[in-house]
């Protein structure tokens, strides 16, 4: 045990036991979300975009580890406002065990290339909202997701305007009031590739339908959404 675990024991984001911030038992009650294409958010097999949902710049599919509630939930709202990169990578092992005992659809894309033709892109948050806490929960999940898979990482996504809160919008104001809000940095190089596009929560996908968007308008193959919570 090294003295930082001895300063600040780690504790369970579930259920506050000692010795890891997700414990087994709170583990194996993460609810697994039913897969859904992004699309109608109706169910599909492995999340992909059901053939009459695909349009010209939409996303390919969707991925959520489960359902926003519980131990989960908590999880996420606490990675939100500090950065713990071992809670973080928890998550992103919990997401790749399991992919690894069900598989998964975007996995087997994934592999087909050995990850070779894939680029993981983070969710940009407003660089005043970064300042003030300092990082982006979804810049962290991304990076210790393509470490771990062996992919490459890039924040080529800038959001470049502060949006109004989202809350209380109905889905078509939401997607009106986050219109032109991102675009590409200097760091697009890579988007000729296909993109997993990660974010912490999808609520109604505006953020990220608008983000998949921007990326194939500017030339991105397959852009798949990968996200913590649904
Ligand atoms: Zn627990
Ligand atoms: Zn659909």
């Amino acid at each position: 045990m090294n003295i930082l675990d001895l300063l600040f024991p780690k504790k369970c984001v579930g259920c506050n036991k000692l010795g890891a911030y997700f414990c087994p038992g709170c583990i194996s009650n993460i609810l697994q979300a039913e897969l859904v294409c992004p699309g109608c958010e109706r169910p599909s097999i492995g999340g992909v975009t059901h053939p009459v949902c695909r349009r010209k710049f939409g996303l390919d599919g969707l991925w959520s580890l489960g359902v926003y509630s519980g131990s989960l939930r908590s999880a996420i709202q606490k990675i939100k406002y500090r950065y713990i990169k071992e809670l973080a990578e928890d998550l992103v092992d919990i997401t790749l065990e399991y992919w690894a005992k069900s598989g998964t659809f975007l996995l087997d894309e994934i592999k087909k290339n050995y990850g070779k033709d894939w680029v993981v892109v983070p969710v940009p948050l407003h660089w005043t909202r970064k300042n003030s806490r300092g990082f982006n929960q979804s810049s962290l999940f991304a990076k210790v997701f393509a470490d771990r898979l062996g992919l490459d990482y890039s924040e080529a996504l800038k959001r470049h305007k502060m949006t109004s809160s989202q809350v209380g919008l109905d889905s078509q104001k939401r997607r009106q009031n986050i219109k032109n809000t991102f675009s590409l940095t200097m760091n697009h190089e890579l988007i000729t590739n296909n993109t997993i596009l990660v974010d912490d929560v999808w609520t109604t996908g505006s953020t990220l339908k608008e983000c998949c968007y921007v990326l194939k308008r500017n030339g991105a193959k397959k852009v798949w959404s990968l996200t913590l919570a649904r």
